[in-house]
């Protein structure tokens, strides 16, 4: 499998064209970056982290009956995937309280959620991503209702399964971020990648923070809370 025309570079990967018209090849690269872009930089290793973490994540999901756009890991670096065309919608569950929802809600980092919370974000950079609900998604046209609908169904069965998987290695999942795919018949598959770039991972005994708020917020050992992640995620 080789690659072709590379059809577009995100922040973090690359997308290129195949021989075949139905299949990608994304190549995972160490740069990072947070708040909108406005903070730049590179995580060393972090392309292969999050490769193989979403490699073996998206295989697990399958076995567990969430269709997936993932095909196989080629290398250290890549993966084939199905070619999807992406739902513009960043779908995020959160189990316990960080990040935005704390800085929008006036919530103290770390509590626990009695519920499990999911909110949608208009995937769109120019206009920061801002956060949806179900009607702006019919109304701008970004999904219809019955994609809405199993969309939300596979993200909380995601969730039960990776809340399962990360406890056992003594990581707790605090949140997440996934994003959808439509194949050419329109069916919706999960796409993109779950990696420590896109979910809060804290250690269970200790609560250290071992995903890309290290980065963001400059709290050192970058490298190696991917590395350790990536460690135990193997197992
Ligand atoms: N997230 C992501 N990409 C984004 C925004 C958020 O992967 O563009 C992930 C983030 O890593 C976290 C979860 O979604 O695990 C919730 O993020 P939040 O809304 O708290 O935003 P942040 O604090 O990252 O700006």
């Amino acid at each position: 499998m080789e690659k072709r025309e590379m059809l577009y570079e995100g922040k973090a990967k690359k997308v290129f064209k195949t021989d075949n018209a139905e299949e990608y090849i994304i190549e995972y690269k160490d740069d990072a970056t947070a708040f909108n872009a406005k903070k730049k930089g590179t995580i060393e290793h972090k392309g292969i982290v999050n490769n193989k973490m979403t490699s073996i994540i998206f295989a697990l999901l399958e076995e567990k009956g969430i269709p997936t756009h993932f095909v196989k890991m080629i290398d250290d670096t890549h993966q084939l995937v199905k070619a999807v065309e992406i739902v513009p919608l960043e779908v995020i569950i959160r189990n316990t309280a960080a990040g935005s929802v704390c800085k929008n809600f006036g919530l103290e980092e770390g509590v626990d959620f009695d519920i499990t919370v999911q909110e949608f974000c208009y995937k769109n950079d120019d206009l920061g991503d801002p956060m949806v609900n179900n009607s702006h998604i019919l109304a701008l046209g970004l999904a219809a209702q019955d994609e809405v609908d199993v969309i939300r169904e596979y993200t909380f069965k995601i969730n039960d399964i990776l809340k399962d998987f990360f406890i056992k290695r003594n990581l707790k999942l605090i949140d997440f971020k996934v994003e959808f795919g439509r194949l050419p018949d329109g069916t919706i598959v999960l796409a993109d990648e779950i990696s420590p770039d896109t979910c809060r991972l804290w250690d269970k005994d200790t609560n250290k923070k071992l995903d890309k708020d290290r980065f963001r917020r400059d709290l050192g050992e970058v490298e190696e809370a991917y590395q350790e992640v990536l460690n135990r995620v193997s197992k």
